[in-house]
């Protein structure tokens, strides 16, 4: 809730984190960059398949309140 708080208040985008001042113009996104590649995050990967998993395995009472802690690997 603070976090959709301060995105709110703020005058940051909650879709790509930049100021909206840059991100809503249209012009200025266009002149600072010339395009963008595909990439992957490996770590909302791994979020991604722990919560296939947990999907998976039973019935998901509340699909988008659920989250995911990462695991630390020990050695
Ligand atoms: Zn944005």
């Amino acid at each position: 809730m603070l976090a959709l708080q301060s995105y709110e208040n703020g005058r940051k985008c909650p879709v790509c984190g930049m100021d909206i001042t840059f991100c809503h113009d249209q012009n200025k996104v266009r002149q600072t960059f010339k395009g963008a590649d595909v990439e992957t995050c490996f770590v909302s990967e791994m979020r991604e398949q722990a919560m296939r998993r947990f999907a998976d395995s039973g019935e998901v009472k509340a699909p988008n309140s659920q989250t995911t802690k990462l695991s630390i690997r020990n050695g």
